[in-house]
């Protein structure tokens, strides 16, 4: 802890507007079991989500109006992810989480009410830092973890303020019309769909190269 510096003020800030009677670590110890393992990504989820809130002026799992304000978007499918919903209480099946696929330790907290946004990325250096720092422990997940505790967001985290178009259709709690594929028949919702020869289709048919999968034999 005597690592902790005073630009830390951000973490400290949303932990007091979350609840005095709670704290970092009992935010960690919920994310651990809901994730299922305490790991670096825990620890550096739950600060990348408090720094994100705090800039926000926002508390840790927000209640009420303020939780439906809040769209986070994350880049990574790694444990910080499971850490970054907890703490921010947006789950995909509420569409208050967006999955952009881009392999980066990164999320953008979006208050959709300001309207304002903040992207917060990890810093590249910070597991370099944690082997200096704290070479006298055995592991580099130890040393990781550890660092992840102590350092201030400005040592693990680079922000930036961005803007973020979130479409109408892309809102938490939209329920548009649910659209028949005229070539799959499988039921589209939330307009995802492309022009194909005159009529609109869903997206598998529309780009088959970019499917997922590709059509196969049973297996015998
Ligand atoms: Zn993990
Ligand atoms: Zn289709």
């Amino acid at each position: 802890m005597q690592a902790r510096r005073s630009n830390d003020r951000g973490r400290t800030r949303a932990i007091r507007q979350f609840n005095n009677m709670e704290s970092f670590d009992q935010l960690l110890l919920e994310a651990e079991a809901a994730h299922g393992h305490l790991c670096a990504g825990q620890i550096l989820g739950v600060r990348m989500a408090l720094l994100g809130l705090s800039r926000l002026g926002l508390a840790a799992r927000p209640q009420g109006p303020d939780r439906k304000r809040l769209v986070t978007y994350v880049e990574i499918d790694r444990c910080a992810t499971d850490a970054i919903a907890l703490v921010t209480g947006c789950r995909l099946g509420k569409r208050a989480l967006k999955f952009r696929d881009w392999g980066k330790m990164a999320a953008t907290f979006v208050d959709l009410a300001a309207p304002r946004a903040i992207r917060i990325a990890a810093l590249e250096q910070s597991r370099d830092l944690a082997d200096q720092l704290y070479a006298h422990l055995d592991t580099r997940t130890g040393r990781q973890m550890q660092a992840y505790r102590d350092l201030p967001d400005s040592r693990l985290f680079r922000e930036q303020w961005v803007s973020v178009a979130v479409g109408p259709v892309d809102l938490p709690g939209h329920s548009g019309d649910r659209i028949v594929c005229p070539r799959c028949g499988e039921g589209v919702s939330f307009g995802r769909l492309a022009p194909l020869e005159g009529e609109l289709v869903c997206l598998s048919c529309a780009h088959p190269e970019l499917r997922y999968w590709q059509p196969c034999d049973p297996p015998r």
